[in-house]
């Protein structure tokens, strides 16, 4: 499949071609600061078949924590486009928000589900994780 997307301002655009990786809906605390407070929603797409093909991003990683993600937003208007983690090597971590059709998106899993807010909603027939599955 291939994607294409970008953030609110249309300063970066960028391209994804491949097979998902994977496609979930976080719940940690983390990303509950990106999104606002209700859980991420994202796929997992191949670095491969990714590129930017407008602008490039501003990133972000923290470094009071081990395995920090790097986080890449639009220096403009601030739209968290992404993640590339060490855990995910090879990948690229999209926000599904960012998407020119978000409603290609379909969650396969919850995930971090410890850090879930009684406010957020998993599906009843979806898989949810208090970590990572398996
Ligand atoms: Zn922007
Ligand atoms: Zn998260």
């Amino acid at each position: 499949m291939k994607i294409e997307g970008g953030c609110y301002c249309h300063a970066i655009r960028y391209e994804a071609v491949g097979e998902p990786l994977a496609s979930l809906q976080c719940h940690c605390r983390e990303c509950q600061y990106i999104t606002g407070g209700n859980p991420n929603v994202i796929m997992v797409m191949p670095e491969a078949g990714f590129r930017f093909t407008k602008g490039m991003p501003s990133s972000f990683a923290r470094s009071d924590i081990e395995h920090a993600v790097t986080r890449l937003f639009c220096p403009t208007c601030g739209t968290a486009l992404g993640t590339r983690s060490p855990k995910r090597p090879g990948a690229i971590i999209l926000k599904v928000g960012t998407f020119d059709d978000p409603s290609i998106f379909k969650a396969k899993a919850a995930i971090f589900t410890i850090d879930k807010q009684a406010f957020h909603h998993i599906p009843p027939d979806l898989p949810a994780f208090e970590r990572r599955p398996g």
